[in-house]
């Protein structure tokens, strides 16, 4: 199985997510944010198709990591080839997180995007919405855009958002009424 990636693994990043965390960067996006940071991972024919196996190895190579983070582009295109790394991550002890321009609640109709969300830790969901953009955030460029606990999510059947990384201030000022559980 093959899976379009923008870069090589990136290991020891200590920005996409909470920990070290060796970075997947995938290949295409259909979102077309304005102010996106990376346009050049939109095109679903650029970057370098690589060997799944290939990455599997890798990560198991790669030593004193906490986890992988899968980004780009937008890993949910390549649902199918994520859903294997992830499955593997987890087997050698690596957590996931995963960013996505989807929203969580439009992943849960698909059934292979709902078999990827299953393996899938933390999700840092929804577009960049440049007018909503925030230095003081939490492993996220917009406060539109949220830190899902998916397993929780998933149990209780609601977003459940990871409460250590909500900004009072972000939150009060975008969240009038919630409707989320925090933990
Ligand atoms: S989802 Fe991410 S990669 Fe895709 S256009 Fe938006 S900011 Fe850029």
């Amino acid at each position: 199985m093959k899976i379009r990636l923008a870069a090589d693994l990136q290991p020891d990043s200590i920005v996409d997510g909470e920990g070290v965390r060796t970075v997947i960067w995938t290949q295409g996006c259909p979102h077309n944010c304005k102010g996106c940071h990376n346009p050049s991972t939109h095109d679903f024919n650029g970057g370098t198709l690589v060997d799944v196996d290939y990455i599997i190895d890798e990560l198991k190579s790669i030593k004193n990591q906490d986890g992988i983070t899968l980004s780009g582009g937008d890993p949910v295109c390549q649902s199918e080839a994520c859903l294997k790394i992830c499955k593997e991550a987890h087997k050698i002890g690596l957590n996931v997180w995963c960013y996505t321009g989807f929203t969580y609640e439009s992943l849960l109709s698909n059934p292979m995007h709902l078999a990827l969300l299953k393996e899938i830790d933390i999700l840092v969901d929804g577009k960049f919405i440049l007018e909503e953009k925030s230095y003081d955030l939490y492993f996220k460029g917009s406060k539109n855009q949220r830190i899902i606990d998916v397993k929780k999510s998933l149990e209780e059947e609601k977003v459940v958002l990871v409460n250590k990384y909500i900004n009072k201030k972000d939150y009060s000022n975008h969240y009038e009424k919630p409707n989320y559980l925090f933990i």
